[in-house]
């Protein structure tokens, strides 16, 4: 029998997801309960969201607290958590200013809206263009949906926003040749997460930065999966040693809060004078709190380097279960970003692990995807690891 919730869901909520029949109650560290009081190893979390893993006592209290004294005051006034946060980030990322919204996309959105202004007020008013790359994946609002490269979300909302080209990942002959007065910048991600854990050669970023560099155009990186510890490294820009001149973040800033944020360089920023950019719930006191404690634990327990060792364990597991079973086509992606490229579809799997307790997904229809909480247990990826190889030895 189906849970009642299951029932009443597929009533009244829009049909946007075929969601998995599991209704979550609770969780702690890397591990879920469902109302059945089934646990589940976490795999996923809730899409490379919840890094320290769910029901961390020190977000908890920091929310407590915070829920006691002030929600929301809009961006009219100053809140304390807003300013610690934009300062933590600032210490540790290339950027100077940090614009705060709530999700992924609107942080993307805000980074358009940023590298055309900057353009605008330079006199530039032709230099409107964004190069963004095939199989990326931005969001699902109209802007971030324009520097989607994949036909297949954009479909049925055409037309999407002008000024919006695509060249291949990985590709710096095609992007030199689109970048001329008319770009204003080049966006992408550093590894490419939806597009199905696609990581570009070493140079590539580093070469990119330069092209941008000799052409005037800035560079925007789309770190809301990669960003806050996921690859090993808190930003993935660190592995390339090539900073962007745009960062947007979203996914695990907050730990399952509805976060975004766009840092900018100090002169890019300053195209976002008073008027020109808003949100109302953007960096509102209790999100902010929760997402300070956040940044602030991690630093303290010194999670991004756990993720990289942790990673680099996984990483090679995976890569012995490949050796073992044909029906794997490749492993690919850094830190606790990770995926397994099947020669057939992934969904059969992905209910098959379900069932046995643990929580993954796929993209792209046979990349099962990896991105657990980044204080998972060399444990629990064995456990995870014994799973696939059994399912992967046994059904078809
Ligand atoms: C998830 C994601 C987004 C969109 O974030 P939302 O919060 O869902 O709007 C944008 N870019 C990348 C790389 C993402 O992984």
């Amino acid at each position: 029998m189906r849970h009642p919730t299951i029932d009443t869901a597929e009533q009244v909520l829009a049909t946007t997801y075929s969601r998995m029949p599991v209704v979550f109650e609770k969780g702690a560290g890397a591990t879920l309960w469902d109302t059945e009081g089934r646990e589940y190893t976490d795999f996923l979390a809730g899409i490379a969201v919840c890094g320290l893993g769910h029901a961390h006592p020190a977000v908890q209290a920091a929310l407590s607290e915070q829920a006691g004294k002030l929600l929301h005051v809009s961006n009219l006034f100053y809140t304390k958590p807003q300013v610690e946060l934009g300062e933590w980030l600032i210490r540790h990322s290339f950027a100077d200013r940090v614009f705060f919204c709530n999700s992924g996309a609107e942080a993307n959105e805000a980074a358009i809206k940023l590298a055309r202004k900057y353009f605008y007020d330079k006199g530039q008013t032709g230099r409107y263009r964004i190069i963004a790359m095939e199989q990326s994946f931005h969001g699902r609002t109209m802007g971030s949906l324009s520097a989607t490269g994949q036909a297949k979300i954009r479909k049925g909302f055409e037309p999407v926003l002008d000024g919006f080209e695509f060249v291949p990942f990985n590709d710096l002959e095609a992007l030199h040749a689109k970048l001329d007065e008319t770009v204003c910048a080049v966006l992408l991600e550093p590894i490419q997460g939806e597009g199905g854990i696609v990581c570009p050669d070493s140079d590539y970023l580093p070469a990119v930065r330069k092209i941008c560099d000799e052409t005037g155009t800035l560079m925007m990186l789309d770190e809301i999966q990669t960003g806050m510890g996921r690859t090993g490294k808190l930003f993935a820009y660190e592995h390339a040693g090539a900073a962007p001149d745009i960062m947007t973040l979203a996914k695990a800033l907050g730990n399952g809060l509805p976060i975004g944020a766009m840092l900018a360089r100090e002169a890019v920023a300053n195209a976002f004078g008073p008027g020109a950019h808003a949100t109302t719930f953007g960096g509102t006191p209790i999100v902010t709190a929760g997402a300070l404690a956040v940044v602030k634990t991690m630093a303290a327990e010194g999670i991004v380097a756990q993720a990289a060792r942790t990673g680099e364990y996984f990483m090679e597991r995976l890569q012995a279960l490949e050796r073992r079973h044909d029906r794997i086509a490749a492993v690919r992606g850094r830190g606790l970003l990770l995926g397994l490229k099947l020669k057939e579809e992934g969904a059969p799997l992905v209910k098959t692990c379900l069932e046995r307790g643990f929580v993954i997904n796929c993209v792209q229809g046979d990349i099962l995807r990896f991105a657990p909480p980044l204080i998972i247990s060399t444990r629990e990826i064995d456990a995870l690891i014994n799973c696939l190889d059994d399912i992967l030895s046994t059904e078809v």
